[in-house]
């Protein structure tokens, strides 16, 4: 964290941290380093156990100036002390678990998921000799009763993706710390600004920053947020040895997306609460679900644990035959919302998700997990990611598609 920030609003940090006028230069805005190496002073070692907090820039695996600027950006918004940005959501996902895990290790998994979080963990991470368990996280106790003796890592996400239900995070910190394990998070769905993910006890936030952080739908980026000697474990491992590190360039277009992220993310929730306001009451629609809606069977934790719920929503059509028709009708006739996947753009995107298909595919779930999973979801869901045009344009555009 860039501590002599500390004090500064959310608006101040999304602008300033990270950043300083151009040295050589007195360039307001930050410069580009795109540069893959870095003259050396001194003789010194080439090992990724070499580096210090202090050391100077070497190798752009190691550290590069504008992906420092965004590091130092997120890990301010976050309240973190550090930060280590990666290619993309996914490898983050895989450098918490490459890192923190090794075989003979347990790790419980929310049970739902991000698809490719889910895959890893099912597929992935047994074949390396980690032990991966799933269950439903806004179940408490059935987190008590999953957590073993060689669990490490406890992995949640909230929102979850696609069905928007919540993890209470201090209550699920709680319970991993209880049993030395850590906890990491996938909030995605809420960003830094709305939830405190921080504050609530996750040792390791990590966010897709194709999506709100950068917010403009142009670069992918992922990026953990924690404690330094974590996010310097991580930078080791992940970044210098696996080698999945982001683009300088990624680095500065999502530094630029940044720092309208408090303004964005109030305004995502604004249209989200009057579009998921009126799909309510459209007669196709047979459920909604947003965190923002007093009919969220998790309003009550919504309130306390987030301050802002973003544009992420969900609803529900019918069965499957009618959620494919509808889905058809929308690629047909939107003109406003891009039928596309993907989230956390100014653009709005929707996209229809089936059950039965994502049963298959991802998250594999059978007997009461499944029927939970379908008390969210039915037959299958509409992800609707609003973005920043008006509300009346989107409402009518959806209109005209259902
Ligand atoms: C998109 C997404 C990811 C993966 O991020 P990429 O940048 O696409 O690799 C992980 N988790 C969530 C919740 C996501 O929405």
């Amino acid at each position: 964290m860039d501590r002599r920030n500390a004090s500064r609003g959310p608006m101040t940090t999304a602008i300033h941290a990270g950043e300083k006028p151009d040295e050589t230069t007195g360039a307001s805005a930050p410069p580009i380093h795109m540069s893959s190496t870095f003259v050396s002073e001194d003789v010194s070692g080439f090992s990724a156990y070499d580096i210090r907090e202090d050391s100077p820039y070497a190798y752009a695996r190691w550290a590069n100036p504008t992906t420092d600027m965004l590091e130092q950006k997120i890990a301010a918004l976050q309240g973190s002390e550090a930060c280590l940005c990666t290619a993309s959501g996914m490898a983050a996902a895989t450098a918490i678990f490459l890192t923190f895990l090794s075989a003979g290790d347990h790790v419980l998994v929310s049970d739902v998921s991000y698809a490719g979080v889910a895959e890893l963990a099912r597929d992935t991470l047994p074949r390396l000799g980690i032990d991966a368990s799933f269950v439903n996280m806004s179940d408490l106790d059935a987190v008590a009763a999953e957590i073993r003796p060689n669990t490490k890592l406890v992995h949640t996400e909230t929102p979850v993706n696609p069905i928007c239900r919540l993890t209470d995070l201090s209550a699920v910190a709680k319970l991993a710390h209880a049993a030395g394990a850590l906890l990491s998070c996938d909030a995605t769905f809420v960003s830094p600004i709305g939830m405190d993910s921080t504050a609530l006890g996750v040792d390791l936030v990590m966010h897709s920053i194709t999506k709100y952080i950068g917010g403009h739908g142009d670069a992918v980026g992922g990026a953990v947020a924690g404690r330094a000697d974590l996010i310097r474990q991580m930078r080791v491992e992940a970044g210098i040895h696996h080698g999945g590190v982001i683009s300088p360039f990624n680095a500065w277009l999502i530094a630029r997306g940044a720092a309208t992220l408090p303004l964005r993310v109030k305004a995502h929730a604004q249209g989200a609460q009057a579009v998921a306001e009126w799909l309510e009451t459209h007669p196709a629609v047979n459920r909604v679900i947003y965190p923002g809606l007093p009919s969220h069977p998790q309003h009550e934790l919504a309130q306390r644990q987030m301050t802002n719920a973003a544009g992420m929503l969900s609803f529900q059509v019918g069965d499957a035959e009618t959620g494919r028709r509808i889905a058809q009708q929308m690629i047909d006739r939107l003109e406003v919302i891009h039928y596309a996947v993907s989230l956390g753009h100014h653009r709005s995107l929707i996209f229809w998700m089936e059950t039965e298909g994502l049963m298959d595919t991802s998250f594999r779930l059978t007997g009461a997990a499944a029927e939970d999973y379908r008390r969210f979801a039915g037959d299958g869901i509409f992800r609707l990611s609003v973005g920043l045009e008006d509300a009346d344009d989107l409402i009518a555009d959806l209109d005209r598609a259902l």
